[in-house]
């Protein structure tokens, strides 16, 4: 069954008397050039395990399932996991179809529960638009066993994933993926690439995960100062910063101690003046305040 066939994807679901809901997000990949895209990204190896996010009727699904272990699924629309069940684990025993919320499930046990001690999975999916960001933060944050997460996601959410410093979409999105992972975008996609035809273009962005921050800054102090300077975009980071309690005449000393101009935004720094910013902040006595992740 060629789940990339509109005609197909159409008969599956009016057999199951199932419509695209919106609201979670349901477009259809149907084209199979840009499905072999996003399996190419992920460079699959028959021993690993790949976590899938909204399977849907398992378009995605099929092709991972001939080139990887094991492919694990977690959707949430009741109506599709019945599909899945019925058809595509039914004809790969290496797929598992769990019902429940991406958002919820605690992902560090379902991947423990699945993989030997050591093992570290991979993240493939065409991700529902409307959390594609708190998953993706999620994903990185949790710091799971992951290597690589190859993702689908609005085109405009992929260029802020890999901006530049300076760059009008730089954003406390961009320093947290870039902070974590190397990031690239691997296609961009057309709308008429899905079923129903979304209002947006879509990207497929690859991110490896970095195995060490490549910064030196604890974790915790570089993004309390990423997120003061990214919740006052329009002022001086001076000013910005002295949301995190400080007053400024000590924010300006410890700016002037790393190097950085107090009269600057925060979208002008990079992942290391945001480092050196927070060890001047947080750590001011000087060594190393990276505790690793
Ligand atoms: N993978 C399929 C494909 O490429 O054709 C479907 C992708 S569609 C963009 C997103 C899928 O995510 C839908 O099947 C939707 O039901 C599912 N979904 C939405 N919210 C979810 C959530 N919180 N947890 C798990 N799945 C979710």
């Amino acid at each position: 069954m060629d789940l990339a066939n509109p005609g197909v994807l159409k008969r599956l679901m009016a057999q199951y008397g199932l419509r695209p809901q919106h609201r979670l997000g349901q477009n259809f990949l149907v084209d199979g050039r840009v499905l072999d895209a996003i399996v190419a990204a992920a460079a699959l190896e028959p021993d690993d395990l790949v976590l899938e996010i909204g399977p849907g009727l398992g378009t995605l699904t099929q092709r991972l399932a001939e080139r990887a272990g094991r492919v694990v699924c977690i959707e949430l629309d009741r109506g599709l996991v019945q599909v899945l069940r019925e058809t595509v684990q039914k004809a790969s025993s290496n797929v598992e179809v769990i019902h429940g919320d991406a958002g919820r499930v605690d992902l560090h046990k379902l991947l423990e529960e699945r993989m030997a001690p050591g093992q570290k999975a991979k993240v493939v999916a065409n991700l529902p638009y409307y959390i594609t960001t708190p998953l993706v933060m999620r994903l990185l944050e949790e710091e799971l066993p992951l290597t690589q997460v190859v993702v689908m996601v609005q085109k405009e959410v992929a260029d802020r994933m890999v901006s530049p410093p300076g760059s009008k979409t730089y954003g406390a999105l961009s320093v947290a993926v870039q902070y974590y992972t190397e990031p690239r975008v691997v296609l961009r996609v057309n709308r008429a690439s899905f079923m129903p035809q979304p209002d947006v273009d879509s990207a497929v962005v690859s991110m490896r995960l970095r195995p060490e921050p490549p910064v030196d800054a604890e974790a915790a102090d570089f993004f309390k100062v990423v997120r003061a300077a990214f919740g006052q975009r329009r002022k001086s980071l001076v000013n910005a910063l002295t949301t995190l309690g400080m007053d400024k005449a000590t924010v300006q000393a410890a700016l002037e101690a790393a190097g950085i101009d107090p009269s600057r935004r925060g979208e002008s720094l990079s992942l290391e003046e945001f480092a050196a910013v927070a060890r001047k902040l947080f750590a001011p006595d000087g060594g190393s305040a990276c505790g690793g992740w």
